[in-house]
């Protein structure tokens, strides 16, 4: 078992609890990993080694163009460290390495060349005042010291969308991984001390929502916060940073309808809803798990999904035939069970049951599909984050609205047809 510290200006601390936590590879359901078990008192210190970065260190004073340069030397060491930051994920939480290594060379890291660009075009502007010897104008400045809360299911990738625009802006920060995926986080600060950064501007405390995230929020000298995960986690972030005012970034969970209509081309539309949420074994926030069809296309659609989704590989991740990997930890892998088995007690229709994959090792359920499902029941409202597929029929364009529409989240939506005004039409309809 591989035992990690957590990271404060620039060294590795145990934790003061004298705790920590164990990490399972979820492909064979064995502890790997432990991570240390942050208390407030670990959180503080780093939240006072990123404030001395920020304000006593070389940081606070870095001019733009220099930020920039650094931002892409960050940008090179992740994409040269790939493979080696892709495996540890894939041990941690059990997405494919496809789905995570070509990103980290790509478009992930492309946000940090991105955003390395803007550095130095942060402008001010001037503004008229009517009043004789008075001058008034606008400029950005850094919030100072930030906190970044991440979620398990893409735990590098959610975090590079944090860290660039928030290094860009100048702000030092401290960064809360989920307990259940914190490894590749604390991997990627061990690849990032080649980039040569200042000491103290990441640091990254590991352990649980309510005493490490918590209070991180919390800590008066943590002037805002950036926060991905579910909506009860991201309600108790908002109450406790709203004690400060203090403001908060979220991107939280969806139930996002893909919509296909009565001439949408069939066949891409299978293959397309299939890769929308089955290869991250739907832990994705914006899978497109409720599925609205025409009535004239149901029978069909829903015979030709079952065929080409029930011949994929689900299994270890490492294997490179693998298409679907396990749920990423223990507690999740029993929710989706726990509302599968729910759903069929509501009596709703299995077209394909994904617990045939399940097995004696490792954490994994192949591509669910429930048909008929009423958009008012749990399965169709809920988000499983989960491969599991709830068909809706619908009748015509305005029902597939008003039931796309009729859900608490609005993050993601797909519409498949062979009219392209149709196609924008709707786009604009759904919230
Ligand atoms: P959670 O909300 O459970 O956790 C997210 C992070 O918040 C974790 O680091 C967690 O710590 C921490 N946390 C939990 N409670 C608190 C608290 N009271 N105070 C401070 N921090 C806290 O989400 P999951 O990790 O289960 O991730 C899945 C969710 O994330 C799904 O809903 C998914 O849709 C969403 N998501 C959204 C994305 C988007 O861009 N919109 C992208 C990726 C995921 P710990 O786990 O250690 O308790």
């Amino acid at each position: 078992m591989i035992s990690y510290q957590y990271y404060a200006n620039g060294n590795w601390h145990n934790p003061d609890s004298g705790h920590w936590i164990e990490s399972e590879n979820p492909a064979i359901g064995e502890v790997w990993a432990r991570i240390p078990d942050c208390n407030s008192e670990d959180v503080n210190r780093a939240v006072q080694l990123a404030k001395s970065c920020y304000y006593d260190g070389p940081w606070g004073k870095m001019n733009g163009a220099e930020r920039g340069r650094m931002m892409n030397r960050i940008g090179d060491v992740i994409v040269k460290n790939a493979e080696r930051l892709g495996s540890v994920e894939t041990r941690d939480n059990g997405k494919l390495p496809k789905n995570i290594t070509p990103s980290l060379k790509s478009w992930q890291t492309d946000s940090l060349y991105y955003y390395a660009g803007m550095c130095d075009k942060f402008e001010g502007s001037p503004i008229p005042a009517d009043v004789p010897d008075m001058m008034n104008y606008l400029r950005w400045e850094p919030f100072g010291t930030v906190g970044l809360i991440t979620a398990w299911n893409s735990p590098i990738g959610v975090l590079i969308w944090k860290l660039a625009p928030a290094l860009a802006a100048g702000n030092a920060m401290v960064v809360k991984p989920s307990e259940h995926a914190s490894v590749s986080t604390l991997e990627l600060m061990r690849v990032l001390e080649e980039a040569n950064l200042p000491a103290g501007l990441i640091n990254v405390v590991t352990g649980y929502g309510p005493t490490t995230g918590e209070p991180l929020v919390d800590h008066p000298d943590i002037r805002m916060v950036s926060f991905t995960g579910g909506i009860p986690g991201g309600r108790a972030v908002a109450s406790v940073a709203s004690r400060h005012v203090k403001p908060v970034v979220m991107e939280l969970g969806g139930k996002s309808p893909q919509i296909v209509l009565a001439d949408a081309d069939l066949e891409l539309a299978v293959k397309g809803i299939a890769s929308g949420i089955f290869p991250a074994t739907g832990q994705s926030c914006i899978s497109g798990s409720r599925l609205l069809v025409h009535r004239s296309l149901m029978q069909s659609f829903a015979y030709r999904l079952v065929e080409v989704v029930s011949k994929a590989m689900v299994g270890d991740p490492t294997d490179p035939e693998t298409q679907i990997g396990p749920i990423a930890n223990k507690p999740h892998y029993e929710s989706v069970l726990n509302k599968i088995s729910e759903a069929e007690k509501a009596g709703h229709r299995l077209h394909l049951d994904g617990r045939t994959a399940c097995r004696d090792k490792g954490y994994y359920i192949g591509p669910t599909i429930f048909a008929d499902v009423p958009n008012s029941d749990p399965l169709a409202q809920t988000e499983v984050f989960g491969p599991v597929v709830s068909m809706l029929p619908f009748d015509d364009e305005d029902e597939a609205l008003r039931i796309a529409n009729d859900t608490i989240y609005g993050l993601a939506a797909g519409i498949w047809t062979r009219d392209v005004n149709k196609a924008i039409h709707m786009a604009e309809r759904v919230e």
